[in-house]
């Protein structure tokens, strides 16, 4: 079942989206050569805390962090790490979650380490574009595949893939509900889509094939070609008029400042 939530639960929906969205502000300033990711965990976590939230990654069926820190060909689901430090040129991407006041938040970014090659650059740009396209198309009415039909054009037509092993997913006092979301179409496919309904949002998209495997670890989701591989990812409500990017950001993570 999908849930439409009132104005008052989206109004606790839009104060736990907000946190993560200003969470993932400050941490990406703290995305720089030299530093752990697990320096930014713990940073992460401890914002979180600060603001009477909890972390939703830690401890979800055993995970063992406050984000998921998903490096150059890693994917989703990256585990942090202690020793690694991150070099100049890569790429992270970022995805927290946070419980607050009974309602979940879930967005992602992905930030370029220092400088890095315009082929990274460009597969950040379109990855974020791609979520944008993906929003533009919710409305009422509409139908859940309509939203993967739009990522995955645009993200195919830029020479890139879509990840299809991993999937948006609606979100409210659980960090995934119903509906599934792929990135990828045809169109016209799934449930319809109403006012209320609050949905996360999320193209993983590969510079390279779109195969991927997941590690030892049980977690960290790589691509199977070595290639880069980018993840954003906003939670979105549906309005009468389209969509209300509950994790907008104030500052722009990529490119566009939505
Ligand atoms: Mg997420
Ligand atoms: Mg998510």
């Amino acid at each position: 079942m999908i849930t439409c939530r009132s104005a008052e639960e989206l109004g606790r929906l839009r104060a736990a989206n907000q946190l993560v969205a200003r969470i993932l502000a400050q941490l990406r300033e703290l995305v720089v050569p030299g530093a752990t990711t697990a320096v930014i965990d713990a940073e992460a976590e401890r914002l979180v805390r600060e603001a009477g939230a909890e972390p939703a990654f830690k401890g979800y069926r055993g995970f063992p962090a406050t984000i998921c820190a998903s490096r150059n060909h890693e994917v989703v689901h990256g585990i942090p790490s202690a020793t690694q430090a991150l070099n100049e040129g890569d790429i992270l991407s970022i995805d927290m979650g946070v419980k607050l006041d009974g309602f979940y938040g879930d967005s992602a970014i992905t930030v370029g380490v220092g400088t890095i090659s315009r082929e990274a650059q460009r597969l950040l740009e379109v990855t974020e574009a791609s979520l944008y396209r993906g929003i533009d198309a919710v409305k009422p009415g509409g139908r859940v595949s309509d939203i993967g039909e739009a990522v995955q054009q645009y993200v195919e037509a830029q020479g890139f893939t879509v990840v299809r092993e991993f999937v948006g997913h609606g979100i409210g006092t659980r960090l995934h509900e119903e509906p599934q979301i792929p990135n990828y179409g045809p169109a016209g496919r799934g449930p319809r889509l109403a006012e209320g309904m609050v949905l996360a949002i999320e193209p993983m998209v590969n510079a390279g094939r779109a195969a991927v495997r997941v590690l030892a670890d049980g977690w960290t989701a790589v691509t199977v070609d070595g290639l880069l591989s980018a993840h954003f990812e906003h939670t979105v409500a549906v309005t009468a008029a389209g969509a209300e990017i509950l994790t907008a950001r104030s500052a722009p993570a990529g490119v566009s400042a939505r």
